[in-house]
């Protein structure tokens, strides 16, 4: 079967979309002619989950590694904001040496996928997404002449995609479900664009959002929740996606407290009418202005 498909490489050429039981010719091991060269020139973009992993393997805080390790770039026309792993001016990765990947054990998705890209697929009236997989091939990648044939789904449980797959389902679900509404979903303005970096990458941050006075007063939430999400990062990004799903889309599964909705109304009703005041005023002092300098001259 053949169709267009996003791939993470520059080709004319339209790829063949493979499946779990499609077999590949490939093998990467430490003696290859090639050993990191693929990670010399890396353009890797993140998921949550990658950020998770990768931060506390650096024991760093996730604000100083999106600060120390990341790049920002733009994921779609509205501006929706992804981040990149940091390269050096060639473009190697930061964390390659001469003995492979220093953060191996917690590599990210796409280090683990290549040299497979895949891309989720909500197909017309169906609620579940289906995964296709292409197969990149680079000509700096002997890989694909070693003699090795295996299954998509082999690769995959060799390189210990499961977690990763379970924990990156509904982010990409997300960004499925904002590409599938197009137009519809519209430019999200700048503050909720701001949120969605903060829900997704920067769990400190996000986690001082939740625990706050003002997202207490506007949630209702179970205490236990908040010791949960408190403490356990996979938790609390899991609750990102509910609060961003929330957000662009309406899909509420976070109960508000009761009265918010009408506060939020009320708040926004004297806004509308402080501004309707100033500008009341303002043009009264421009018509003061004109009459003062008409009776001037
Ligand atoms: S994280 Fe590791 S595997 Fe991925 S590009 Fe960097 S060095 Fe290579
Ligand atoms: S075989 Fe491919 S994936 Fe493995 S080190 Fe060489 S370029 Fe990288």
């Amino acid at each position: 079967m053949s169709d267009k498909i996003e791939v993470p490489f520059q080709s004319n050429l339209v790829p063949t979309i493979l499946d779990l039981g499609s077999k590949i010719q490939f093998r990467c091991h430490k003696g290859i002619s090639c050993f990191n060269a693929c990670c010399r020139s890396a353009d890797i973009t993140l998921t949550p989950y990658d950020i998770i992993r990768l931060k506390d393997h650096l024991g760093k805080t996730s604000t100083d590694f999106l600060k120390d390790h990341t790049v920002p770039f733009q994921m779609d026309q509205d501006g929706l904001p992804g981040v990149k792993l940091r390269t050096d001016n060639d473009g190697a990765c930061l964390f390659m040496t001469d003995e492979g990947c220093s953060v191996y054990k917690d590599r990210p998705t796409a280090c683990r996928y290549y040299p497979l890209g895949h891309m989720a697929r909500l197909n017309a009236g169906e609620k579940k997404e289906e995964i296709d997989y292409v197969l990149i091939k680079e000509d700096h990648c002997k890989g694909h002449e070693e003699n090795r044939e295996l299954t998509i789904q082999e690769y995959l449980s060799e390189q210990e995609t499961a977690q990763y797959d379970e924990m990156n389902r509904e982010w990409e679900q997300l960004m499925l479900m904002k590409r599938s509404g197009g137009p519809s979903v519209g430019k999200p303005p700048e503050a909720t664009l701001q949120m969605y970096f903060m829900c997704s990458f920067d769990m400190d941050r996000f986690r001082r959002f939740v625990l706050s006075d003002n997202f207490k007063a506007t949630y209702d939430l179970e205490d236990s929740l908040y010791e949960v999400l408190a403490k356990e990062d996979t938790s609390l990004m899991q609750f990102g996606y509910r609060l961003m799903k929330q957000v662009f889309f309406g899909l509420r599964t976070i109960p508000e407290k009761e009265g918010v909705w009408d506060k939020r109304v009320e708040q926004r009703q004297e806004v509308w009418e402080a501004r309707r005041q100033a500008e009341i005023q303002r043009q009264q002092q421009m018509e003061d202005q004109r009459y003062s300098s008409d009776s001037d001259g």
